[in-house]
């Protein structure tokens, strides 16, 4: 539906309700700017997506400032919105599908939702994260929709009763893998950890972490060609990547940990400028993408740190660029 000469112009529109969208909405609404904030809706795609972002699927989060004993994920971002909402941000149950940005700063950009509606804004900020990434076996896809056991999340679902006392096994060799593995050990009767190379990336701190462990496993050199079993999963084939050789490994879940993809497709044809690995592009230090009165924080635009606390720092540095921007345009 296109806007109408009626429709109310934002001041500015969050997309996404992950830490950097919800510390962005906190700060812009302190500002006065009256923040309107997408969350989005729960999809499966067939990786879980939810208002909130990766955090409403992690369990204890430790490494957050201010939280000494911990808190769980989901609490967490409870509170975040919670406290955006005190000061005033609307939230809307939503998507946005598609952007039509201005390259001119008097005119409003164009968000169209997943409702069909259009709304405008004079200044948008993106924080829609990133989602975790498969390898794309047709039985890995079946197996994961289906509770068969394949999982992208050890920390969501590694302590179902289904996978205690299992051998287990985990795709990948950077930190995401290592800490999904060591976690898994908790559980597990054993853990394999199923990298295609000789070497992790992962920081050492991590790897020895993992290995420490009585149950930890290591198999080099190995990517997974198949997922097997009907219901469930009963193990996984896997092919040497230096021989070519095949060989089997019974395991009963099968964890996915080879990094995520940022969550840009509603971006496609709106003319945001993306780095090479797909995240948005910012410029120096700031949150501004190339398209003036938009802005990028979180995840949507970091394959670096992807921690929640430089999620949530993003978004307040955000929220002060577009306040700067926004007083440049004389709208306060
Ligand atoms: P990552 O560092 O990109 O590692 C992805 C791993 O998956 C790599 O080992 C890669 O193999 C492997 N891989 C990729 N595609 C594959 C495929 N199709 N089949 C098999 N293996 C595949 O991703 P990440 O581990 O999610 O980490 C992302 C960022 O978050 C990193 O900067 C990391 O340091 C950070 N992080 C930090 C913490 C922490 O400090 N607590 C925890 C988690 C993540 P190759 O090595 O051969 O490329």
């Amino acid at each position: 539906m296109p806007v109408s000469a009626t429709d109310p112009i934002h001041k500015i529109i969050i997309i996404g309700s992950g830490p950097a969208g919800w510390t962005a909405a906190i700060y812009a609404a302190r500002a006065q700017l009256d923040p309107v904030c997408y969350a989005g809706v729960p999809k499966q795609t067939p990786s879980i997506v939810l208002p909130g972002g990766q955090l409403m699927l992690t369990t204890e989060v430790e490494n957050y400032p201010g939280f000494p004993h911990g808190i769980m994920g989901p609490e967490m971002m409870a509170k975040f919105q919670e406290q955006a909402e005190r000061f005033g941000t609307k939230v809307v149950g939503e998507d946005i599908e598609r952007c039509e940005f201005s390259h001119d700063p008097a005119t409003p950009h164009v968000l169209h939702t997943s409702e069909g509606k259009a709304v405008q804004a004079r200044a948008v900020i993106l924080a829609t994260g990133a989602t975790a990434n498969w390898i794309g076996l047709p039985n890995e896809m079946r197996l994961a929709t289906t509770g068969g056991g394949v999982s992208a999340c050890a920390v969501c679902d590694g302590a179902l009763p289904v996978f205690r006392g299992q051998p287990l096994a985990v795709v990948g060799g950077g930190d995401t893998a290592m800490e999904e593995a060591t976690y898994l050990t908790k559980f597990a009767s054993t853990v394999y950890v199923i990298h295609r190379r000789d070497s992790f990336r992962a920081s050492k701190v991590m790897q020895q972490r993992y290995m420490s462990r009585a149950n930890a496993k290591v198999l080099w050199n190995k990517a997974v060609v198949d997922v097997l079993g009907d219901e469930k999963i009963s193990g996984v084939m896997l092919e040497d990547t230096v021989t070519g050789e095949k060989s089997t490994l019974d395991v009963r879940g099968l964890f996915i940990a080879i990094g995520h993809t940022p969550a840009t497709s509603f971006l496609k044809g709106a003319g945001i400028e993306l780095n090479e690995k797909g995240y948005v592009a910012l410029h120096k230090r700031h949150s501004h993408t190339n398209i003036p009165g938009v802005f990028a924080a979180g995840d949507v635009a970091d394959a670096e740190y992807r921690q929640a606390v430089t999620a949530a720092g993003m978004g307040c540095q955000s929220a002060l660029d577009a306040e700067r921007w926004l007083a440049a345009q004389g709208v306060d």
